[in-house]
């Protein structure tokens, strides 16, 4: 989509710090992290948000969180833990209108999510 600032993340227009990557899905390191590691996993085929899920959609899903796994293991916080959080549409705080997974990590987190 042509005014997504991650779509141009994809389309190599904007840089960033790129942790994996295949044909399907982009992770790469948040600009303002709120934990040591912050990373961002996107399908790299533009969908708004989790409202957008389509039925057709539901193995690429699938495969975001394998790939959530992979760098979990990949940068060994497996063990520790880690958050995963999607934000969606305007009370749930979704800023960047295509869909992402914060993945979260490298310390203790807070107990509360709100
Ligand atoms: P959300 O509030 O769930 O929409 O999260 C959007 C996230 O995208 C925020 O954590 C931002 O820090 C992050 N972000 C925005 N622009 C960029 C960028 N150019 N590169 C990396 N992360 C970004
Ligand atoms: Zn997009």
């Amino acid at each position: 989509m042509e005014d997504c600032i991650f779509c141009k993340i994809i389309k190599g227009e904007i840089p960033s710090n790129k942790v994996y990557e295949d044909e399907e899905i982009l992770a790469f390191k948040d600009i303002n992290p709120a934990a040591p590691i912050h990373i961002l996993v996107i399908p790299k085929r533009h969908i708004t948000s989790l409202i957008e899920i389509k039925e057709e959609d539901e193995k690429l899903i699938a495969k975001i969180y394998s790939v959530i796994n992979k760098i979990a293991k990949d940068m060994q916080i497996d063990q520790k833990g880690f958050r995963v959080i999607v934000n969606c549409g305007e009370d749930g705080g979704q800023e960047v209108g295509h869909l992402h997974f914060h993945l979260l990590a490298g310390k203790k987190l807070g107990e509360k999510i709100v």
